[in-house]
């Protein structure tokens, strides 16, 4: 049997910094960026994808979020894609994926599916009605719309020539539907959703060859750092580093793939609000203080030594890299080394 093959143009709406598009403030302090929201589906989408075979996905505009691709460069990428995919026997389509607003804290919301008003075809049509099911199934988003599966004007399907949808996951400025967007199951579900989609509507199916056993995900919301630990931007230790945590900092998982748990972090930090650690590295208790141990400065550049625990807290001297010091006490990342002198562990080995 000829496998199947199918691209999934994928359209993570807007960019990153684009003016206006995020999250209502008084219902989400952070204004979390529509790009971001659409992007966790994305990736979480990429992830599953991953899983089955002929299934490629190409996103159209920029993974970074640094751009906002105009919508005309969005459009002649996606006919470009088409020709070239469909002559290596592809079949194409265009799912371009959103967040609403308009309720400004009143009540309602819910999962909306869009075609073009002024040109889409029958299998357009199919495609929003399905993939509306599946996110109803996965995500119970119905909210209180009159007509879910709808239709508008939209450049991105008018322009392009392949068959498609423009999904809006949920309401913004939604009272119901913030908390649920801002979940880590959210960008899961709806993954989860379109590869229902895939499945049912165009029959892909898995890889033969299993991918490697997820390692034992326990239930428990929150871990800690066992050692001083790196948090990556991707799942491996050759992607670039964010942050580093200390020895037992607190953490809470949102989720589990290929030995990695993706942590919350502040968007300080990233700006899809989590990072990257492996699972190697998180216990479920706090690491015992050690009673005292010796650790060495490990600072080329020497390492001041502080009145307390804190980078506020006045200088008292400066020690050489490879000085010897005695540990008796660990606050908050830093080490306790005599009486009102502490020195940060990020420099102790
Ligand atoms: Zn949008």
């Amino acid at each position: 049997m000829l496998m199947k093959k199918i691209l999934i143009l994928l359209d993570v709406g807007h960019g990153l910094y684009t003016y206006g598009k995020r999250m209502y403030g008084p219902l989400d302090p952070n204004e979390t960026r529509e790009w971001v929201l659409n992007d966790r589906i994305a990736d979480a989408l990429e992830l599953r994808a991953a899983e089955y075979d002929g299934l490629e996905i190409i996103r159209l505009d920029d993974p970074s979020g640094k751009r906002d691709v105009p919508l005309s460069e969005r459009t002649a990428k996606a006919n470009k894609l088409m020709l070239e995919y469909e002559a290596k026997g592809y079949t194409v389509i265009v799912i371009s994926l959103h967040h609403n607003a308009g309720l400004y804290g009143r009540r309602g919301g819910g999962i909306t599916s869009y075609i073009d008003s002024r040109r889409s075809s029958e299998t357009s049509k199919m495609i929003r009605d399905a993939v509306y099911d599946e996110l109803i199934a996965t995500t119970a988003m119905v909210g209180n719309r009159n007509d879910p599966k709808t239709d508008q004007p939209l450049y991105i399907l008018y322009n392009t020539k392949m068959p498609g949808t423009l999904v809006e996951h949920g309401f913004m400025d939604s009272p119901t539907d913030v908390p649920k967007i801002l979940s880590p199951e959210h960008p899961v579900q709806c993954a989860e959703a379109y590869i229902n989609f895939l499945v049912k509507t165009y029959g892909v199916q898995k890889k033969a060859v299993a991918p490697p056993p997820k390692p034992v995900d326990d239930l428990s919301e929150y871990a800690y750092t066992t050692q001083n630990l790196n948090v990556r931007a991707g799942r491996s230790t050759s992607h670039r580093i964010l942050t580093a945590l200390p020895r037992g900092t607190k953490v809470r998982k949102l989720y589990l793939a290929n030995g990695w748990w993706s942590i919350d972090v502040p968007l300080s930090v990233s700006p899809k609000g989590y990072g990257f650690v492996s699972a190697a590295y998180l216990a479920n208790r706090a690491p015992d203080q050690p009673k005292y141990r010796e650790g060495k400065v490990n600072a080329t550049r020497g390492l001041n030594v502080r009145k307390g625990p804190g980078v506020n807290y006045g200088i008292v001297t400066t020690f050489k890299h490879g000085t010897v010091v005695t540990i008796y006490e660990e606050k908050s990342g830093w080490y306790r080394i005599g009486a009102g002198r502490w020195v940060s562990g990020k420099y102790i080995i």
